[in-house]
C-alpha cells in the first residue's frame, strides 16, 4: 500500500517539475529503504555522488535507525537499554531531536512506542487489535520520561528505563532527508528534491532559479492532489491514516498512535502536511499534529514560533473534506480546485 503511494506521489512530483526541461537535464535514482519507495532528483550530480547518497540511505536505515534489522544501532539499544555514541553518531542525533521534539509537543510525538507497535501487530504486519488490559500494561513501558539522553566527553550516552524500547519510525525519514541534503551539498550538489516516500525534502531551487512545485497528494484518492506547493529549501512532510492501516470488522486502525490512549488517533483529521525548513522536525512535527488534531496543533505551531523552537506551516486535511492552510502558504499553495475538497485558510 504504502509502496504503491510513493510510486504515485513520484509521478506527480515529474509530471510538476519536468515542464521546460529535459529529462537528460536531472539525474535520478530511485532507492528502496526504511520500508518505502524512495526517489532521488539531482542537477549536477555524477555517478559516484548518487551511488553515495543511496549508500547512506541504506546504511541508516539498516545499521542505525531500523528497530528490526539485526544489529542495528537502534536494535542494539533496544535489546540493552543503552548505549554510548560518538558525537557525530547519527542514532545520538536521531534520538535527542527525537527527544526535543517530544517535549515541544507535549508528548504527542513519543519515540518510546515501539512495544505499542508491535502490541497492534504494525511491526511485521501481523495486524491484530490489542485487548485494553494489554495496552494498559504498557504505560510502565512507554514515556519519554523513561529515556535519558546525557552529554559525553566523546558524544552522547543514551539509557532506556527497563523495558522501554524506541522506535523511531515517526522521524527517520526526515532526519534521513536531512543527512541526504547536507551530503549532497558537501558533495556541490546545490539543486536536488528528495522524495523520501512522502517526505521531500528540496535543495536549492530547480537550475533556472525558480522554485520547486510540490503536489500534496489526496488522501483519499492515490492518483489525486489537493494542491501544489512552490519550495525553495524546504521540506515537506506528510503523515496521513492512509499510510500503513488495517481493518478488522469494518474498522479501520492506521498506524499514528495517540500516546495517551495507545489507539490509532482520532482526531478529527485525515491527513497532516508540515512545511519546515528542517526534515527531522517536519517529520516528527506531521506525526504529533496529527495526534493534536487541527485546534491543538494551531495553537502549538503559536507557541513554537514564539519560542523560538519551530517554525513551520500546516495543511490539514479532515474527515469532514476541508483542506485548512495556515496564512504563511497562501502565497505558496495553489488549490487543486477539481479535487471536490473546501479550501480554506486560517491565521
Ligand atoms: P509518520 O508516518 O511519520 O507519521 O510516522 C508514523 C510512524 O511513527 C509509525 O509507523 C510509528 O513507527 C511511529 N509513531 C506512531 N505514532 C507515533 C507517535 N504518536 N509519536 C511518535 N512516533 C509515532
Ligand atoms: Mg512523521
Amino acid at each position: 500500500m504504502k509502496k504503491r503511494l510513493s510510486v504515485l506521489l513520484l509521478l506527480v512530483l515529474f509530471a510538476l517539475t519536468a515542464c521546460g526541461e529535459t529529462a537528460a537535464d536531472a539525474q535520478t535514482r530511485t532507492v528502496y529503504a526504511m520500508d518505502t519507495v524512495m526517489n532521488l532528483t539531482a542537477y549536477g550530480a555524477d555517478e559516484e555522488t548518487l551511488n553515495a547518497a543511496e549508500t547512506l540511505l541504506h546504511e541508516l536505515d539498516t545499521a542505525v535507525l531500523s528497530r528490526t534489522a539485526e544489529g542495528s544501532a537502534l536494535a542494539r539499544l533496544n535489546a540493552d537499554g543503552a548505549g554510548e555514541y560518538d558525537a557525530e553518531d547519527a542514532l545520538c542525533a536521531a534520538v535527542k531531536t527525537a527527544l526535543s521534539v517530544s517535549e515541544a509537543t507535549f508528548g504527542a510525538f513519543d519515540p518510546t512506542l515501539a512495544r505499542v507497535m508491535d502490541a497492534w501487530g504494525f511491526t511485521g504486519e501481523a495486524y491484530r487489535v490489542p485487548e485494553r488490559g494489554e495496552l494498559a500494561a504498557l504505560r510502565a513501558q512507554t514515556g519519554a520520561d523513561k529515556v535519558t539522553l546525557h552529554e559525553t566527553e566523546t558524544g552522547c550516552a543514551v539509557a532506556l528505563a527497563d523495558g522501554v524500547q524506541l522506535d523511531l519510525g515517526g522521524i527517520a525519514k526526515g532526519y534521513a532527508a536531512d543527512l541526504l541534503r547536507a551530503q549532497l551539498r558537501e558533495a556541490g550538489v546545490d539543486s536536488a528534491a528528495l522524495d523520501l516516500g512522502g517526505d521531500v525534502c528540496v535543495l536549492g531551487t530547480k537550475p533556472d532559479g525558480s522554485a520547486w512545485r510540490i503536489a500534496v497528494k489526496d488522501p483519499a484518492d492515490g492518483e489525486g492532489y489537493l494542491g501544489v506547493l512552490t519550495a525553495t529549501d524546504v521540506c515537506i512532510v506528510t503523515s496521513g491514516v492512509y499510510e500503513r492501516y488495517f481493518e478488522e470488522n469494518g474498522v479501520r486502525y492506521h498506524h499514528i498512535i495517540d500516546p495517551a490512549t495507545f489507539c490509532p488517533a482520532e482526531s478529527g483529521l485525515v491527513s497532516v502536511t508540515v512545511v519546515c525548513e528542517n526534515g527531522a522536525w517536519a517529520d516528527a512535527l506531521s506525526t504529533a499534529c496529527f495526534v493534536l488534531g487541527a485546534e491543538d496543533a494551531l495553537s502549538l505551531r503559536e507557541t513554537l514560533a514564539a519560542q523560538g523552537t519551530a517554525a513551520f506551516e500546516l495543511l490539514f486535511v479532515t474527515e469532514d473534506g476541508v483542506v485548512r492552510y495556515t496564512d504563511g502558504l497562501a502565497d505558496r499553495f495553489v488549490p487543486n480546485e477539481e479535487s471536490g475538497y473546501r479550501y480554506e485558510a486560517v491565521s
